[in-house]
C-alpha cells in the first residue's frame, strides 16, 4: 500500500510500477478520500490498513520521522518514501545507482549537491548514500538555507557556486523546498536563479565528462536551465528511470527479509 500525505508524481508511480513489476498487488491509500479527514489519527489509519493486508506500507508524510512512527505501531514492513525534511532514502539509492551507471565506482568522485540543503530531505539522504560509496560530497547553497553542522555528516561546505563545482564529476541541484518554509529566506525565484542556477554557462565551470542531476521537480529557469535540462549531460531521466529499479530492489529486500525472519 502506498500512502502519501504529501504530493508526488515520480516515488508514489515507481513505487507502484515496482510492485505491480513484482507481482503485488497495489492499493494507492487516498489521503484526502480517507477517514484522516475525519481525524482518525496516523497509527490508527495504518493499524487499520495493515489489518486489510497491507504486507508493505510506502510512507510519505509532511513530519520528519512518521515513517519510523508508523513501524512502531505495525507488524508490516514500512518503507520511508519521505519524512518531511529529514530523508529519502530511495531516492538516494537511485541517484548512487544513475550515478554508477555513468561515472562507475564512486570511491573518490566528487559530488556536489546545491541549493536548499537545511529543507531537502534528499540532500541529507544523498550525504550519507553517497559517502558511503566513498564520494566526497559537497554542498552549497544561500547561507539562509545551509544548516548549521552539516559538515558533521561527513560533507564539505562550499561557499560560492563556483568553489561547489571546481573538480565536480557530478552536480545534483535541488529545488527550493518552499512548502517547508514559512519565513523569506532568498529574495526570489530570479535571484535565486542568478546566483546558484545551473546553465550552459555555469557549467563551463565544471571538468569535462561531468553529469548533471535533480530529483524533480524541476522549475525550469530556476535551478536548471531548460538548455541544461534538456543536454547531454542531464541525467534526470535516467534518475526517473533508476527509481523502479531500486524500488523493486528496496521491496523485494525488504520482503524477502521478512519471509526468511
Ligand atoms: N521529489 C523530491 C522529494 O520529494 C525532491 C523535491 O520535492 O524537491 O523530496
Amino acid at each position: 500500500m502506498t500512502l502519501f500525505f504529501e504530493a508526488s508524481t515520480r516515488t508514489r508511480s515507481s513505487f507502484e510500477m515496482a510492485a505491480h513489476a513484482l507481482g503485488a498487488d497495489v492499493l494507492s491509500f487516498q489521503k484526502d478520500a480517507s477517514s484522516v479527514s475525519k481525524g482518525e489519527s496516523l497509527a490508527d489509519t495504518v493499524r487499520n490498513l495493515e489489518a486489510i493486508g497491507a504486507d508493505v506500507l510506502v510512507v510519505r508524510h509532511p513530519c520528519a520521522g512518521a515513517s519510523r512512527a508508523v513501524a512502531r505501531v505495525v507488524q508490516s514492513t514500512v518503507i520511508n518514501a519521505g519524512d518531511g525534511f529529514h530523508e529519502h532514502p530511495t531516492q538516494a539509492l537511485l541517484d548512487a545507482l544513475t550515478l554508477r551507471e555513468r561515472l562507475g565506482s564512486l570511491a573518490g568522485k566528487s559530488i556536489a549537491i546545491v541549493g536548499d540543503i537545511a529543507h531537502s530531505r534528499v540532500a541529507r539522504s544523498n550525504v550519507h548514500c553517497l559517502s558511503k560509496l566513498g564520494a566526497k560530497v559537497r554542498v552549497a547553497g544561500p547561507s539562509t538555507l545551509m544548516p548549521a553542522g552539516i559538515e558533521k555528516l561527513g560533507c564539505e561546505v562550499a561557499r560560492s557556486l563556483a568553489d561547489a563545482l571546481r573538480g565536480a564529476d557530478a552536480v545534483m541541484a535541488l529545488r527550493i523546498q518552499q512548502e517547508r518554509i514559512a519565513d523569506a529566506r532568498i529574495p526570489g525565484a530570479r535571484d535565486y536563479s542568478r546566483v546558484w542556477g545551473l546553465t550552459p554557462k555555469t557549467l563551463e565551470l565544471l571538468p569535462p565528462g561531468s553529469v548533471v542531476l535533480h530529483p524533480g521537480p524541476v522549475n525550469r529557469g530556476v535551478e536548471l536551465s531548460p538548455e541544461v535540462l534538456d543536454s547531454d549531460r542531464s541525467l534526470v531521466m535516467d534518475q526517473v528511470d533508476s527509481g523502479v529499479a531500486v524500488r523493486m530492489a528496496a521491496l523485494a529486500l525488504c520482503l524477502r527479509a521478512r519471509v526468511s525472519a
